[in-house]
Parts: C-alpha cells; structure tokens; sequence
C-alpha cells in the first residue's frame, strides 16, 4: 500500500472563480412552457450545499492529507445566508424544481439547519404543490436531530454508511467513527418519520467489497433500501484509479448469486439508481423484503435525463458534478438583484447548458500530469 503520507494530489482550488453572470438570453420554453436545457432537458432537482466542513474524513471524499488542519474552508461571511439560500430556491421552483436535497460536507454541522427547512417547506410549485425536501447525512449527528428535522418539515433522509465491520468502516471514515451511531441514527430517522429510508454505500474495490453482502442481509425487510455507489472520479484529491471501482454489474451479480432478484420500473425521469427488488419464490417482487438500487455512474452514465442543478456553499451554480466552474449568484444576489432578474439569469444558464460528463467520460484518453480542474464534491454536495 502507497504511504499515504508521501501521496502527492494536484490540487487546484477551483471555488470562488466562478463565472461572472451577463444579462441573460430568454429562456428556453417547450411549447408546455417547462425550461429545458441545450440537450432538452427539465430543471427538477436542486441539490443545495449548506457547509464546506465535515466530521469525517473518507479517503474517496475529504483525504485528511488534504483537508487537514491547515485546510481554508469557507470564511463564514461567504456563505450563503438562510435567507439568500431561500431567495435563489425560490427562483428555481418557479423554473421547475420540484425536489431539494440539501447536502455538503455535513449537512447537520450547519447550526440551526431546521430554521432553513422550515423556510423551504414553505416553498410551493407553480401549481400549489409543497417540495420535496430531503438531505443527505454521513449519520453521525442524526440520532440527535432526526425529530427536530422532521418537526421543521423534512420529509426523508439519505444515510451513507460504507460498512457493517467497524474496522472497515473506521477505516474509510478516517476519523474512528463507529458504526452503531450511525445505525442509531438510522433508527431514529424511521421512528420520526422521516422515510422511506435511503442508504448508500460507495463500494471501493479492495476496502470494502466484502461488507456488501453483510450490508445486504442487514437492511433486507427494514424498510430502508441500500443503494450502491459506484466510486467516482469526482474532485481532484481523492487519487482516483479506476482499477478501484467495483462496476455494478458485479456488485448485481455477487448478491443475486445469494438471494434472487427483480428489476422494478423507474419511478421517475432522471432517477439516479437502477432498482432491483427482493424476489418471492414465485418470481415476483416481495414488496415487504424491498430492494436494493445501483448508481453507476461510471460505467453507466445517466446523463441523457440529468435535470439536477448544484448550489455551492457559497452561492455558485453548477451544472454537473464534475464541472470545473460555477457561475456567481451570490454577486448577483449581493448586488441586489430583483426575484426576476434572478430568475433569469438561472434561465439563461439552464437554458444554455450541455453538460455530460460521464456519458464522455473515457471516450477521450486523459492526461494524467495534467491537473485536474474539478471541484471538491464536500463543497458542491453529492
Ligand atoms: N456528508 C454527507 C454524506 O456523506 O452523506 C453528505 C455529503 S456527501 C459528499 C454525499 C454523498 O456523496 C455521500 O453518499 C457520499 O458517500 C458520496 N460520495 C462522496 N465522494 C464520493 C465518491 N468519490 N464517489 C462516489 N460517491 C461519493
Ligand atoms: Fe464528509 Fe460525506 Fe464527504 Fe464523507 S462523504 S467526507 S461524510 S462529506
Ligand atoms: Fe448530470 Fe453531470 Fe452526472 Fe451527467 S455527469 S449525470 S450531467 S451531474
């Protein structure tokens, strides 16, 4: 194994330079009316992020040789307010979004984070319809706050969890953290309502592939339904190779070798994970078993039906996971923009967008001394 504290990560820091916001071109209407982007595709989904900071350091996510003590996160003045955030949500429901998830680094480490869901939940479609508001956790503050999240109006939550073997599961979160907090967490997550419960597991090749089927068997019947992650090559410190991605395909093959399985339907365009459903004897689904889902975006892009937009911690809008800028609304915002002017400025941008990293991912052969000009995906969310 490579020391770790000899690796090298080229390492460019890619926030606050994010494009300046010109006068925005009309937006892109279909004769429904609904903003499609260059590739025809609707804006739904807003995923916010509320903190650049963490309480764990995964190697695939925040390596500590990189986000150590001498790490710059966010000044505090940077980020986004309560009342910013809400402003530019806004705006985008009027565009279409239907769905939030809020996202970071930790979610839960911002302080009074139930005042901004509450200030969410009160958002509502063009057509009257309440969002759908969720965030996704590491776990570890969630025991504490599950109750408080859902009285402030948080209807689910996504919990990661790599494995079920302490050590495994030390390993990757980097800062000893034990896996019953966070189970703990999950149960107090289902006692207050906030489900159907979600898990995801990012599976790395060699670390902990062997935890899958335990993952498996665990949650099977427990209303949660345990998504594998492909791990990807998002950021430009986690070093990573594809020889450590674990295709879905054979995390597929592993479980149904165990136990059988059915594929169920999409429940709807621009759904991430594939989902397979525990089977019955007689070959059909077992509704009270559940199901398992894949995300695979490396080996299996789903970029065609991506109608998800990222808001930095600090206010830049980005159109892809892996782009390498944001565009500024927070000067915009800053400078006093009115709700319309906001608006259109996320239409043009919407409008203009033609973003598809993983479905051209390996189709140009990468240059691997070049630096990569990613951001960090604890400072656009996941
Ligand atoms: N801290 C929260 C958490 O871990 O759930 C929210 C932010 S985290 C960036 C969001 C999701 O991204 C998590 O499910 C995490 O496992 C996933 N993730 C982070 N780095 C990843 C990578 N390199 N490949 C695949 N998934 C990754
Ligand atoms: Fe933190 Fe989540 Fe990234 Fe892990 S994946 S380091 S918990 S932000
Ligand atoms: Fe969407 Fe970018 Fe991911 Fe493709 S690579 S699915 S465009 S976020």
């Amino acid at each position: 194994m490579a020391n770790r504290n000899t690796r090298v990560f080229p390492l460019i820091d890619e926030r606050t330079v994010g494009f300046p916001i010109r006068p925005a071109p009309p937006p892109a209407l279909s004769p429904s009316h609904m903003l499609q982007d260059a590739l025809g595709r609707p804006l739904r989904d807003l995923r916010i992020s509320v903190t650049d900071r963490c309480n764990f350091r995964c190697s695939y996510c925040m390596p500590k040789e990189v986000f150590d003590k001498d790490y710059r996160y966010l000044h505090h003045s940077a980020l986004l307010s309560f009342e910013e955030i809400t402003t530019l949500a806004r705006e985008f429901v009027a565009l279409g979004v239907q769905k939030i998830r809020l996202t970071g680094g930790e979610p839960l480490l911002r302080k009074n984070i139930e005042t901004l869901i509450g200030q969410l939940a009160e958002l509502r479609t063009p057509d009257g319809q309440a969002l759908d508001i969720t965030l996704t956790t590491n776990g570890a503050l969630l025991a504490k706050k599950a109750a408080s999240l859902r009285d402030a109006g948080l209807q689910r939550v996504t919990v990661s969890l790599d494995a079920l073997d302490d050590t495994v599961f030390k390993a990757m979160n980097d800062v000893d953290f034990p896996v019953r907090e966070v189970l703990k967490g999950i149960e107090a997550a289902q006692t207050a309502g906030l489900g159907p419960l979600k898990v995801n597991m990012v599976v790395k090749r060699g670390t902990n592939d062997q935890e899958i089927l335990p993952m498996v068997r665990h949650f099977k019947g427990s209303g949660v339904a345990l998504r594998f992650i492909e791990y990807m090559d998002v950021g430009a410190t986690n070093g990573w190779r594809m020889n450590d991605v674990l295709p879905s395909h054979e995390v597929l093959e592993l479980i149904r070798q165990q136990m059988p399985l059915v594929p169920l339907p999409s429940r709807q365009t621009g759904e991430t994970a594939q989902r397979w459903g525990f089977a019955k004897a007689n070959g059909s689904h077992d509704a009270a078993a559940g199901e398992v889902g894949f995300i695979s975006s490396v080996t299996r892009a789903f970029c065609g039906d991506c109608n998800r937009a990222r808001l930095s911690t600090e206010g830049q809008l980005y159109m892809c996971l892996f782009a390498g800028k944001g565009h500024d609304l927070r000067t915009l915002l800053r400078a006093g923009a009115s709700p319309t002017e906001l608006r259109q400025a996320i239409a043009g941008i919407w409008g203009d967008r033609n973003d598809r990293y993983s479905a051209l991912r390996g189709l140009a052969p990468a240059d691997a001394s070049a630096p990569v000009r990613r951001v960090e995906m604890s400072y656009i969310g996941g």
